[in-house]
């Protein structure tokens, strides 16, 4: 049965879709679909908008043009992290290499928690739905107060019309069971409630993936390497050289604090650690600069929400390294905000089970390096312009979705294969080949090009045109969605 002729609902009423998780892909995917006349819950099992320091970017004209569709595309690139180049260095603190800002940049770089926030606050005014007047840029000018704050059922809040998507913050989806009406689900807090689709936009570590289509075991593999970032607890020392340790060529030894002034990445055979500072950031109170670690490893066992099992890994990994990675390692100890994750890819045979779909990450996630970010926000204009098109048949628009999709994300996800190896590479040798690859202006125009080839590899449907929704003002670049 297609969800237009749900049982159960009233005539007229707009089909309800549950999206699990609120970052990119959740938020993207609600904007859309409220734009197209669904009813969008998004539900988040933290109890707010997550934080955290690390930047994400986009590439490529088809990722740009969907942004600028959405209306975002300058608010994103006013909200940029204005990055700079990372150098590679040796014990002594000599320059080896530079990593460009493109290369993790790409054409427009931010915060996951800013792109998060925008995409948020777009999604609960849909394409004008609200009626709460005319955007400039991605904001409709209505203060998020007036919406519903942070981690309130946005429904309850807002004055007026009610916000197109409703949140549904600090819960989780526990079960989902599928009948002929839709999808009867059950939370770990809220009231059991029936949906006509349910998507999975909660990441790698998906619990929509692990409940309709199976363990994460069968979906995601290692690849070699992990990952680690945190920021420098405030508290860090701001003077002095702490005793024993190196001063560094053209840094200044303002203890580790100061290591952040000039982004830097020092490596040994399978491990980097890098320091720096995102530009965008800088104003944040007792903001002093990130942590950035990735190190090879076999498959580690750990409890994901167990930090000092997590942090003793990461000590045991960096023992006896050189230059001044003890005392980034120390601050470790101190840390908040520690993400740690292993390098790892997602593939799932089929995206779709009944009424039950994955985006984003939980579909085709790749960790970093495999534009997961763009991935998620094409995903998202995809899926919802085939539900919107299908006239109510849902599994012909899951279909077309992934037709559509996968060869794209696939490509992309390849990315990500590398990158672990590209940022700490196994061996001396492949150090200094990667070294010099990146001292060779021709060779680093070559990869950027085939990043930007990649990244603009689909041809989009002009959904927005086809479906009736709101005419899209595409005031800031990127009109056409056609990539190459
Ligand atoms: C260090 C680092 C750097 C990166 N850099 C880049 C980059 O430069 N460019 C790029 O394109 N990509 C980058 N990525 C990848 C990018 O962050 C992801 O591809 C992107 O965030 C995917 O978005 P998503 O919404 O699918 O999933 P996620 O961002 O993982 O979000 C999933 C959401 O679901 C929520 N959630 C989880 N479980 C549940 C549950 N049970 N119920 C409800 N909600 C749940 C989570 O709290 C989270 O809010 C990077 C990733 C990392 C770790």
């Amino acid at each position: 049965m297609a969800y237009g002729a749900m049982a159960g609902r009233a005539a007229g009423e707009r089909p309800a879709v549950l999206i699990s998780g609120a970052s990119v892909a959740g938020p993207a995917l609600a904007y859309w679909l409220g734009r197209y006349g669904f009813r969008p819950t998004v539900v988040e099992v933290a109890p707010a908008l997550r934080g955290g320091g690390f930047a994400v970017d986009f590439r490529g004209a088809a990722q740009l043009a969907v942004l600028a569709r959405m209306g975002v595309l300058g608010e994103i690139r006013r909200s940029g992290t204005g990055g700079g180049p990372m150098h590679f260095i040796d014990a002594q603190g000599h320059q080896l290499a530079s990593l460009p800002p493109e290369f993790a940049g790409g054409d427009v770089e931010i915060l996951r928690s800013e792109l998060s926030r925008i995409l948020y606050e777009r999604s609960l005014c849909g394409g004008g739905l609200c009626g709460h007047g005319l955007y400039e840029h991605g904001s409709c000018g209505r203060s998020l107060n007036e919406h519903g704050p942070y981690g309130a059922a946005a429904g309850a809040a807002a004055p007026g019309a009610p916000p197109v998507t409703e949140y549904l913050f600090g819960d989780s989806v526990t079960s989902l069971t599928e009948s002929e009406d839709g999808v009867r689900v059950t939370f770990e807090r809220g009231a059991p409630r029936t949906f006509d689709l349910v998507v999975g936009a909660d990441g790698l570590h998906s619990t929509v993936r692990r409940l309709a289509f199976g363990p994460e075991e069968r979906f995601v593999s290692h690849l070699g390497y992990y990952v680690a970032g945190w920021d420098l607890p405030a508290a860090a020392p701001g003077g002095g050289v702490p005793a024993g340790s190196v001063p560094v060529d053209g840094m200044p030894d303002g203890g580790v604090r100061g290591l952040a002034d000039r982004p830097v990445g020092y490596g040994e055979p399978g491990r980097l650690v890098s320091a720096g500072r995102t530009a965008r950031r800088t104003g944040e109170a007792g903001y002093a600069g990130e942590v950035f670690c990735v190190f090879a490893a076999a498959e580690l066992t750990y409890d994901r929400r167990a930090p000092t099992a997590q942090k003793k890994l990461i000590a045991q990994a960096y023992a006896g390294a050189g230059w001044r990675t003890p005392e980034l390692i120390e601050t470790l100890w101190g840390a908040r905000d520690l993400y740690f994750d292993a390098i790892s890819r997602v593939d799932v045979p089929r995206w779709s089970a009944g009424r039950t779909v994955l985006l984003g990450d939980a579909a085709y996630g790749a960790t970093v390096g495999g534009m997961g970010t763009g991935s998620a926000i094409v995903g998202a204009y995809v899926l919802a312009g085939e539900l919107a098109a299908a006239g109510g048949d849902h599994r012909a628009a899951f279909a077309r979705y992934e037709r559509r999709l996968r060869p794209y994300v696939t490509r992309c996800q390849e990315g990500g294969r590398g990158v672990g190896e590209f940022l700490a590479p196994a061996t001396r040798e492949a150090m200094a080949a990667r070294n010099a690859a990146l001292n060779d202006p021709a060779a680093v125009a070559a990869m950027l090009a085939q990043g930007q080839d990649l990244a603009a590899d689909i041809v989009l449907e002009d959904y927005p045109a086809r479906c009736g929704g709101v005419a899209p003002s595409v005031t800031d670049g990127g009109g056409s969605i056609r990539g190459a």
